[in-house]
């Protein structure tokens, strides 16, 4: 039986990765600082403890392990990347998980590693536009990041790749592009904009009003999380190391994500336009490599994705 360690399994994407890892048969092993808040873990063992700590990641890595999923971050939506307000937390403590984990991975013999990056890595300057036609791999340098949670992420990019090189440890890193789905974070100040928004409209009656920060124009492309695990473990599966984007290219501005939560809720709404924290003005996946090494590409739609998604949050709506 093959033997896997889920470091953020209380989670997002890791929850949903302990449920995949297990329907395929693997014994697993999650990790995170907290529990998980929406859903039962069926891994067959759940450790509550620090990454940053490498004493416990020295207690949770064992010798000759399968498979290790880094996806343990301090990282939130805009309200809480791209405020400043916690710069200094989201470096230190996503690093030091990266530092930790990587350097045990090595003294366990870990047969291989998977790293989850960002879209966030690609620079600022080539994002200015609503109009975006797709983030290629290889435009990640001049690098410019428009924050400090991804010039983290690119930091440890460059730390896995480098102990590839010199380590000989298999690496496999992903830039994951908003990925979104049940089970996420919905509220709270870390939720990212398809929550936001289902979670919006589902509290207000019809013809009633939403706030938005900006003027919603800025585009976006989002993934449902289904499918960003089919493609990691395509990925782990495969010979390719990366970095690959996992993401979706169907394009959507804020403003008709809102509107494609209203028509799901069967609502109409007006959106009120308030000062906050966007981000960059326009970004989309651009998935030439993925089909060229996996021979794979996100299937589903995004209105597929966000069906589900709402009625999950009108679910814990209901029972908040
Ligand atoms: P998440 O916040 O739901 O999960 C991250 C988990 O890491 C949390 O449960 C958190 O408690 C845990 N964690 C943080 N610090 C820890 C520590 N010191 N010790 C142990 N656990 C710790 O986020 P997610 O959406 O599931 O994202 C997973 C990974 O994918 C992250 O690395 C994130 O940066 C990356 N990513 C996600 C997206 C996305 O759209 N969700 C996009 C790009 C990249």
């Amino acid at each position: 039986m093959k033997k896997a360690l889920v470091c953020g399994a209380g989670g997002f994407i890791g929850g949903h990765m302990v449920k995949r890892l297990k329907e395929e048969g693997y014994w697993v092993r999650g990790v995170d600082i907290k529990e998980h808040e929406y859903t039962e873990l069926t891994c067959d063992e759940f450790v509550l403890g620090d990454l940053r700590d490498p004493r416990l990641v020295a207690d949770v890595v064992d010798d000759n392990m399968d498979e290790i999923y880094q996806f343990a971050a301090d990282m939130g939506g805009a309200g809480y990347i791209f405020t400043g307000e916690h710069d200094a937390n989201v470096m230190h403590n996503s690093a030091m998980c990266n530092l930790n984990v990587v350097d045990e991975a090595v003294r366990k013999s870990v047969g291989k590693i998977f790293y989850s990056s960002s879209a966030c890595i690609y620079p600022e300057s080539i994002q200015m536009d609503t109009d975006n036609e797709g983030l290629k791999e290889d435009m990640a340098y001049p690098a410019g990041p428009d924050s400090e949670y991804g010039w983290e992420k690119l930091f440890s990019e460059r730390m896995y790749m480098a102990y590839q090189r010199n380590h000989g440890l298999e690496v496999h890193i992903a830039r994951f592009h908003n990925i979104f789905g049940p089970c996420g974070t919905w509220c709270g100040g870390k939720e990212k904009a398809p929550a936001a928004m289902c979670r919006k409209v589902a509290e207000i009656e019809a013809d009633g009003e939403i706030e938005m920060w900006g003027d919603g124009k800025q585009t976006r492309s989002f993934l449902f999380i289904d499918e960003c695990i089919e493609a990691v473990r395509r990925l782990m599966n495969s010979d390719f190391s990366g970095p690959i984007n996992i993401g979706s290219d169907e394009i959507i501005s804020i403003n008709d994500l809102a509107l494609m939560s209203a028509d799901i809720a069967g609502k109409k709404i007006h959106i009120n336009h308030i000062p906050g924290p966007t981000g960059v003005r326009g970004r989309n996946s651009e998935n030439t490599l993925i089909k060229e090494k996996l021979g794979w590409a996100p299937a589903q739609s995004l209105r597929m994705g966000m069906e589900k998604t709402y009625t999950w949050i009108e679910q814990q709506l209901a029972t908040k």
